[in-house]
């Protein structure tokens, strides 16, 4: 550390691994998607789009706000699109916690990271021993409360009359819905924002439309709610999306039909692969998204973790007392959990 440097209590979050000589691993450690983007998406870049980074990008970026607005039924007055779900995140921990911060103890592990970067205080809320978010457990706290729907790691969804039932708890209480996972089997909270002006949503490319190295996230709120976001991105970046990324992402969005193939395949896979886990006397969560959370048995989730590794699969693990036992598995193609399964059976061998 420098003697310049001021925010001396900063710990920064720390991403899963992203090694160099990943062609030779099973990479299962960072949910991204085992598919590439959609052709269409791939098709949107050429040489004359390439030239023309040298100009800024669009600041209405037209055609990618009309394409989020369809999907989802609603205006393009109520979405900014930012450079990630993580910058949405960014700003409303900064600007959208006016009492602070509420949010599980097991949930998106850059919660309290934000927290610590912007001084803002927050509380962390345990999940019942079975990992479930209990509603009850929110009334009467005063901050902002970040869900992540489909939870990580553990990959349960809460239903939307839970959600509803949070929004009602306190209606000058802004809850966000981070809904990072939301197209691999839950319901998106969208709808209910034509009944509540204290839900805002976030969103990213990252994992449903494998656009994770494009950097592309976006949130749907109250038109308010959306103006506010954009007065936080104009204070701080207006160009946060860059040319590329937006024709990509109109495209990714569009494109209904390769969107639910590659979503469908990565739900089958996570079924098959939890079932031959089940068989083989794990524990695993019933998870709605990409990754299973899953306990191998006799051995804790670091040892599973380091055996998989010795067998070039890189899974993640999350050294905590709660979670120590578990292993997060990201779904990859049916040979990469073939090859999971595989290096497990033998790893079992030894136990
Ligand atoms: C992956 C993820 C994000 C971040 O997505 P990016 O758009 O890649 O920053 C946000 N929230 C949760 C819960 C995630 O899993």
């Amino acid at each position: 550390m420098s003697r310049f440097f001021k925010l001396t209590e900063l710990e920064p979050y720390v991403p899963g691994e992203q090694p160099a000589n990943v062609d030779q691993l099973i990479k299962l450690n960072t949910n991204e998607n085992p598919y590439p983007p959609s052709p269409r998406a791939l098709a949107a870049i050429n040489e004359e789009e390439l030239k023309k980074l040298r100009l800024y990008p669009s600041l209405d970026a037209k055609g990618l706000m009309e394409a989020i607005a369809v999907h989802y039924g609603v205006s393009t007055r109520q979405i900014c699109i930012c450079n990630s779900s993580d910058e949405t995140l960014a700003f409303m921990y900064h600007g959208l916690c006016p009492e602070g911060a509420v949010f599980a103890d097991l949930t998106y592990g850059f919660y309290p990271v934000f927290c610590h970067m912007f001084g803002i205080p927050y509380e962390e809320i345990p999940l019942r021993e079975d990992f479930t978010l209990a509603v009850e457990d929110y009334a009467g706290k005063k901050g902002t409360v970040f869900i992540t729907n489909p939870n990580a790691p553990t990959g349960l969804f809460l239903p939307l009359s839970e959600i509803r039932r949070l929004l009602e708890q306190d209606p000058n209480r802004l809850v966000v819905v981070d809904e990072a996972y939301i197209d691999f089997g839950g319901e998106t909270a969208v709808p209910l924002l034509k009944e509540y002006d204290n839900l805002l949503i976030t969103q990213t490319f990252s994992k449903s439309r494998a656009l994770a190295g494009g950097r592309l996230g976006f949130v749907i709120g109250s038109e308010e709610l959306a103006n506010d976001m954009n007065t936080l991105k104009y204070s701080f970046n207006p160009y946060n999306v860059n040319r590329v990324t937006m024709l990509m992402g109109e495209q990714a969005m569009r494109d209904e039909d390769y969107f639910n193939k590659t979503r469908t395949a990565v739900m089958e896979n996570r079924e098959w692969t939890r079932q031959q886990l089940c068989e083989l006397g794990f524990t695993v969560t019933d998870s709605r998204s990409n990754f299973l959370f899953a306990a191998a048995p006799g051995m804790s989730g670091k040892e599973y973790y380091a055996a998989l590794r010795d067998r070039g699969i890189l899974v993640r693990y999350f050294d905590k007392p709660r979670t120590k036992a578990y292993c997060r598995i990201t779904i990859g193609t049916r040979e990469q959990m073939e090859a999971l399964l595989e290096a497990t059976r033998d790893i079992l061998k030894g136990v």
